[in-house]
């Protein structure tokens, strides 16, 4: 049995208390929310922080809000269980429900936060293994190494974004709030993400996560997400889809939104889907057309489960069902997705 090794644990009683924790403590410090992530990672000593700054419970970073002025408040310390079964999420945004609920198991998500799960780090299958596997296979860029043993040559680690939520809340066009010992700022979710296996998210170290809106503007938007996975009941995604729409009286698309996860470092963003939908009505061959596109976009590399090629081409099938269930379009076929 893997053990935890020593660290102290702070138990700070607000916000800026554990802000003020981690710049003091810079390095050596990393917060804590339900530890899903964190602990197993330790174990495994892929993570080594000396303290761990602990979120549980601090008062505002927890509550849903479901009708503010600028639209949905959710506090990044809620659980994914309470996001879930959060009647208003149900109803304005399944998919960020069916999201939240398809990570991991129950217990898992009993203790485990929406705010760790926008955060949670890069899966690669050469890392993501005890420390004496990869003290015998050699350590890799992302830990301990200095080279990528996925592909040798390349100079950035390419270990994949695997979260649920997060393709689902860029796809609603969500903002977070970030504080620091300075104040707090808002940015849009997905400008915090970058194409880099190791530094993954574009924010300091001493910089938490308060919340998560979503605007107003994405309330009535339809919205769905589909998850590939090995085993249906409980797996990282190998490939996720987010997709909304906006469709107007005529049927015409009038805004809409495809967002990829586990295909790259970050989540990507289909936006030559967004340009040729825009205006137009949602047929077939609109959707072939679409889904086309976001297979060519899509960039699975060998370091996950399933066959990097075939992940790739599933990206093509589940872009088409997604966008058929949204748009209330019954395929004639799945021509396209027998072939892969
Ligand atoms: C067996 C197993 C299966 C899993 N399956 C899935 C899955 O299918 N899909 C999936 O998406 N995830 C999965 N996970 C990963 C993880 O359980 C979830 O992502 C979970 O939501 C993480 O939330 P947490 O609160 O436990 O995060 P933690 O482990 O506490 O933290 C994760 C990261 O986020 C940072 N962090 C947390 N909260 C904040 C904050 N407010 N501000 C700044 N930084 C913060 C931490 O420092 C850490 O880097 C799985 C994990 C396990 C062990
Ligand atoms: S992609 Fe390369 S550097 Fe990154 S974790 Fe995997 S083996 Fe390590």
């Amino acid at each position: 049995m893997l053990r935890l090794p020593e660290f102290g644990y702070l138990k700070p009683k607000s916000v800026k208390e554990a802000v003020g924790l981690l710049s003091d403590l810079g390095g050596d410090a990393m917060p804590v929310a339900g530890g899903t992530d964190v602990y197993p990672k330790m174990k495994r000593g892929q993570f080594t922080p000396k303290y761990l700054v602990s979120l549980k419970d601090l008062p505002g970073l927890v509550g849903i809000r479901p009708g503010t002025k600028e639209g949905m408040w959710i506090g990044a310390g809620e659980t994914l269980t309470a996001v879930a079964q959060h009647k208003a999420v149900l109803k304005q945004f399944p998919a960020l429900a069916h999201a939240a609920e398809s990570v991991s198991t129950p217990p898992l998500r009993n203790v485990g936060t929406i705010g760790g799960n926008i955060f949670v780090d890069t899966r690669c299958n050469y890392y993501d293994q005890t420390f004496f596997w990869r003290q015998a296979a050699g350590f890799c860029l992302k830990k301990d190494g200095d080279i990528c043993l996925v592909a040798p040559k390349s100079k950035l680690c390419l270990a994949v974004f695997s979260s649920d939520t997060a393709p689902v809340l860029c796809s609603l066009g969500a903002e977070v709030t970030l504080v620091a010992p300075k104040g707090e700022r808002k940015v849009p979710l997905m400008d915090l993400y970058q194409n880099d296996g190791i530094r993954y998210l574009i924010k300091g170290g001493n910089e938490l996560l308060k919340g998560i809106q979503i605007p107003r503007a994405s309330f009535g938007m339809r919205n769905v997400y589909l998850k590939l996975r090995r085993r249906g009941s409980f797996d990282f995604p190998v490939l996720g889809v987010a997709a909304a729409m906006n469709l107007n009286a005529q049927g015409e698309c009038s805004s809409a939104r495809i967002v990829l996860t586990a295909v790259g470092s970050a989540p990507r963003a289909v936006n030559e889907a967004q340009q040729l939908l825009e205006g137009k009505r949602i047929d077939q061959d609109m959707i072939e057309a679409v889904a086309e596109l976001s297979m060519r976009v899509s960039h699975p590399v060998d370091n996950a489960d399933l066959d990097y090629w075939y992940r790739k081409r599933m990206t093509r099938v589940y872009v088409k069902r997604a966008l058929a269930q949204l748009a209330g379009v019954r395929l004639e076929t799945e021509k396209s997705s027998n072939q892969t």
